[in-house]
């Protein structure tokens, strides 16, 4: 194992004993074994172990599942795969797990900017979707979220809105991984007439799928201020009975915390904990207003932080002290938030602005280093999902949920860390290739399982049915 000039990056020319390989397809030193799927590179970035950056290795795939990472030498003489891609000048990584959004807001990319939070939901969102809600718009709305997903990297995403069936086809047909946190709110919408509704609806949507490999369910109750204290206490029951994730909106706002101390004695935070409502199954998405006592409920509760840096600047909502959660030991995963406060789903974009502002709250240039940043889109998104059994790194056993990055670029040049250009260049738009499962989503950057002349079709027709209103 080799050290270069920089401490952070080891780089190796093989690593994983075969400790971890399955038992198919059988291996022997003289019989190749013959797999579905070998991928070269000239890096390949596995997150477990940390920090390391391993060089001229290839990636061996059989039937959805990484089998082992060998030196791309002598690979032939271990497996005889059904497809060799090789990919001469790219990195490797885990694909990336996008731990908030509202799919379906696509289609109000760019309809109300620069407006503050209250007056972009009040004013101009919520009388929008009341407006325009039904199963096309969620169907048309996720399968363009996908698409841009896809093409930037994502192979994991968790959403969070009405008509979650749409979303659920949707994800079944682009073949990509999901969490829907199915909403729960406390005024009517198209989707039902109030929390009672929305959890009956919710918990069908977990029963069709519960079997399903990609497509898992979570409660989604919108936000402390949107949703009453009987209706969590429920959600907090079901959630430990069935051990079902719970994702919602918390602490995004100054005003969301006054509020709460005005109208119940204590900050949201503290009103969720009394409730059950905080536990390693909760998600808490956005936090940016964050004391000490905080920061103790959350070690206490072991709930998850997603943090969702873009939005949070748009909406000028405050700052998540990302760096200081992270020392404290909490998990903090990552975001984009919907299309309509970002207003791109590029999860690598996201990272930037993460790693830039995480140093900027902390007033330390080490905070949030490239390593981490990675770290947080990919295994503290599939623990923060409770997935990272399955994904979150390249190690033999997990799935083979993988994103190539094209380092070969003009912008890319020189590469002293792979790491560091994934994080801190225009990384998403040299995404070249994506699997799930083994099965390729994105090869080129050509879409395999989504038609992108329909979907932009439908983008642009939306878009006129909702300007001339
Ligand atoms: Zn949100």
């Amino acid at each position: 194992m080799a050290e270069t000039g920089h401490s952070s990056i080891l780089l190796a020319p093989c690593f994983y004993p075969d400790r971890h390989m399955p038992t198919t397809p059988t291996n022997t030193p003289s019989t190749p074994a013959h797999i579905d799927l070998l991928i070269k590179a000239r890096w390949i970035i596995p997150v477990v172990p940390e920090n390391r950056i391993l060089e001229n290795c290839a990636l061996a795939v059989h039937q959805g599942k990484i089998l082992a990472i060998t030196p791309s030498d002598g690979a032939i003489q271990r497996f005889t795969p059904r497809e060799i891609i090789d990919l001469g000048s790219h990195v490797l990584i885990p694909g990336l797990v996008n731990a908030h959004g509202h799919a379906a807001m696509s289609l109000l990319r760019g309809y109300a900017d620069d407006q503050p939070l209250k007056a972009w939901l009040n004013d101009h969102i919520w009388p929008t979707e009341k407006r325009w809600m039904s199963e096309e718009f969620v169907r048309d709305g996720t399968e363009l979220a996908i698409a841009e997903m896809v093409k930037t990297g994502t192979t994991c995403f968790s959403d969070m809105y009405f008509f979650p069936e749409q979303a659920a086809q949707a994800s079944l047909e682009a073949s990509i991984r999901c969490q829907l946190a199915f909403p729960i709110i406390d005024f009517p919408t198209a989707w039902g007439q109030g929390p009672d509704e929305y959890l009956s609806k919710g918990l069908n949507l977990h029963d069709t799928f519960r079997s399903n490999h990609l497509v898992n369910v979570a409660f989604g109750p919108h936000a402390p201020y949107t949703v009453c204290d009987a209706s969590l206490q429920k959600i907090a029951v079901l959630a430990h009975e069935m051990d079902m994730p719970i994702h919602i909106h918390l602490h995004e706002t100054a005003q969301e915390i006054s509020d709460s101390i005005q109208q119940y004695g204590r900050r949201p935070s503290q009103r969720l904990m009394d409730l059950g409502l905080l536990s390693p199954l909760t998600q808490t998405v956005h936090m940016t207003q964050i004391d000490d006592t905080d920061v103790q409920l959350l070690q206490n509760s072991g709930a998850h932080v997603i943090h969702c840096p873009e939005s949070n600047l748009k909406l000028a909502s405050g700052f998540c002290p990302v760096d200081r959660l992270m020392k404290a030991g909490i998990n903090v995963a990552i975001g984009t938030d919907g299309a309509a406060s970002n207003n791109d789903l590029d999860l690598f974009g996201e990272l930037k602005t993460a790693a830039l502002l995480a140093k900027a709250v902390a007033g330390d240039a080490s905070a949030l280093d490239a390593h981490t940043a990675l770290r947080m889109a990919t295994l503290n998104g599939a623990r923060a999902l409770g997935l990272d059994d399955c994904i979150g790194s390249l190690e033999p056993g997990k799935s083979a949920d993988i994103t190539a990055v094209n380092l070969g670029e003009l912008v890319m040049q020189p590469v002293y860390n792979p790491a560091s250009q994934l994080i801190y260049t225009r990384s998403g738009n040299a995404v070249s290739h994506v699997w799930v499962e083994g099965k390729c989503l994105l090869k080129n950057r050509e879409l395999q399982t989504l038609n992108e002349r329909e979907i932009l079709g439908k983008a642009k027709w939306w878009q006129k049915q909702i300007a001339v209103h």
